[in-house]
């Protein structure tokens, strides 16, 4: 192995940065060369390609987004554009690919180490929809901005006496809303893993009124619901005041934390380490603190569930 490549691809998120430098610098500490690949797989098939250095990847590893821009590109799906990556990997003598993105991008990724070629994918997306791995990389800043938001709302919820519907991103999983409920303190969370029995719900609001509670705040997963109907419904049963925010993009940007720096620079070095340890087709994850790495094949057939302990005490402490 003499080259690597890196992509980021799919929808961006914060520590996505930290995981390319992680990359670049991690091949060149052992010697090997790093190609730069611009909007993911469509960057790939137009030769949009340069060579990374140390420098290349400095003063980022703060800032959210990708610095390689992202891309969703369809041509790459079907067999001929993804032929036609393949010849732009051997083009640009590029041995070993490492993939930052999501179950999409891990797609491509299998593909490429299904054709014979070396690639790892870093699971890079905000929705911690990926069942192999305990976080994603992104998610811990995306639910920091949404329990910012909650305490925002929470404040003038108390002064005015209303609920709160606080839509938040995950369409097909629900940890943002699950895990940013129970760190935010909200009433109720509405995720798409479970119906959610509205009477019950508005029970929960209905005994808070009774004892004093200023505020509820309700946590919505796009896609479960409409909010401004499901407010209807609230306001409806409870007679509450009931106000909608949709927090949307303000979750996909902004500064990394810590946590994300830390996975995304862990995840960044493991992956140029298995790349020279001659594996192919993994996809690497945490667990447990420990960097894990699995058949990527594996890693896109497991079903992610919700946690159940969570959901039961963000339930348990609504009361
Ligand atoms: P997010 O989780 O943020 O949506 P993602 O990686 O899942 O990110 P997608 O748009 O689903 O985002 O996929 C990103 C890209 O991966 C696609 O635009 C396409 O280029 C590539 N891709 C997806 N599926 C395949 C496939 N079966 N074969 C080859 N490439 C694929």
């Amino acid at each position: 192995m003499k080259k690597i490549g890196v992509l980021t691809s799919g929808g961006d998120s914060p520590g996505m940065n930290a995981a390319i430098r992680a990359v670049v610098r991690t091949a060149i500490y052992n010697g090997l060369e790093v190609a730069g690949i611009y909007r993911g797989y469509q960057g790939l098939l137009e030769g949009d390609i340069e060579p990374l250095t140390v420098s290349s990847v400095g003063d980022i590893i703060h800032r959210g987004g990708t610095m390689l821009r992202t891309a969703r590109c369809l041509e790459f799906k079907e067999e001929e554009g993804f032929q036609r990556g393949l010849a732009m990997l051997k083009m640009f003598k590029i041995d070993g690919l490492v993939v930052i993105g999501g179950d999409g991008s891990f797609n491509g990724a299998k593909r490429l180490a299904d054709a014979g070629f070396p690639t790892i994918g870093i699971p890079g997306t905000i929705d911690n929809d990926l069942a192999y791995t305990e976080f994603t990389l992104g998610f811990d800043t995306a639910l920091t901005t949404v329990v910012n938001a909650i305490g925002n709302i929470r404040d003038t919820s108390s002064s005015h006496g209303r609920v709160n519907i606080i839509e938040v991103m995950g369409r097909h999983c629900g940890d943002i809303a699950l895990y940013g409920g129970l760190a935010g303190g909200a009433e109720a969370v509405i995720i798409p893993e479970i119906d959610t029995d509205m009477d019950d719900l508005c029970q929960t609001i209905l005994r808070g009124k009774k004892r004093g509670k200023l505020h509820s705040i309700i946590l919505l997963a796009e896609g479960v619901g409409k909010p401004y109907e499901v407010a209807e419904q609230i306001k409806s049963k409870t007679g509450s005041d009931v106000k909608v925010s949709v927090i949307g993009y303000l979750q996909r940007g902004g500064t990394p934390t810590p946590s994300d720096r830390i996975l995304g620079s862990r995840l960044g070095a493991y992956a140029v380490d298995q790349l020279i340890a001659g594996k192919a087709g993994r996809a690497i994850g945490i667990k447990g603190n420990q960097l894990v790495d699995i058949d990527i094949s594996e890693a896109l057939s497991m079903k992610k569930d919700y946690d159940k302990e969570i959901y039961e005490l963000a339930r348990i402490l609504a009361i």
